[in-house]
């Protein structure tokens, strides 16, 4: 690849608008899990969280909800009172991606959580759908 092209390359990709860009890309993280006694370690949840773009106290109260659980969050983990595996984890999270991050028209990540008092509302940005959220 020629030194011209990649700066022509890097060039067009600024041009393309953020939010595409990322929907291109867009992926959850795998849940990395640790078992310790009777409880599970959600190493990684804090990255999850920010790669849905949505509030950890969100995510966490929908997980233990799903898993039937008390649990909390201890700093970027997630802790849970039983043992459950990396697909159970990984199955919630793509659940809660499905209800509360992707556009339930068009697909795309590129939405908003908005908070009306006790409702919920999904605000996607691609194609300007809405939608009302049961709470968690
Ligand atoms: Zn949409």
């Amino acid at each position: 690849m020629s030194e011209d092209y990649e700066k022509l390359l890097d060039h067009a990709l600024k041009q393309i608008p953020k939010a595409v860009f990322e929907s291109s890309r867009y992926q959850i993280p795998e849940a990395e899990v640790s078992i310790v006694g009777n409880r599970t370690i959600l190493r990684n949840f804090g990255g999850i969280a920010s790669a849905l773009n949505r509030e950890p106290e969100h995510l966490i109260k929908y997980l233990l909800r799903e898993l039937g659980v008390a649990g909390n969050l201890e700093g970027t983990q997630a802790v849970f009172q039983g043992k459950f595996s990396n697909t159970a984890v990984n199955n919630r999270v793509r659940r809660y991606a499905e209800e509360f991050v992707l556009c339930h028209e068009c697909g795309k990540p590129d939405t908003r959580l908005e908070r009306r008092g006790r409702i919920y509302m999904l605000r996607c940005e691609a194609c300007g759908a809405r939608a009302s959220m049961r709470s968690v």
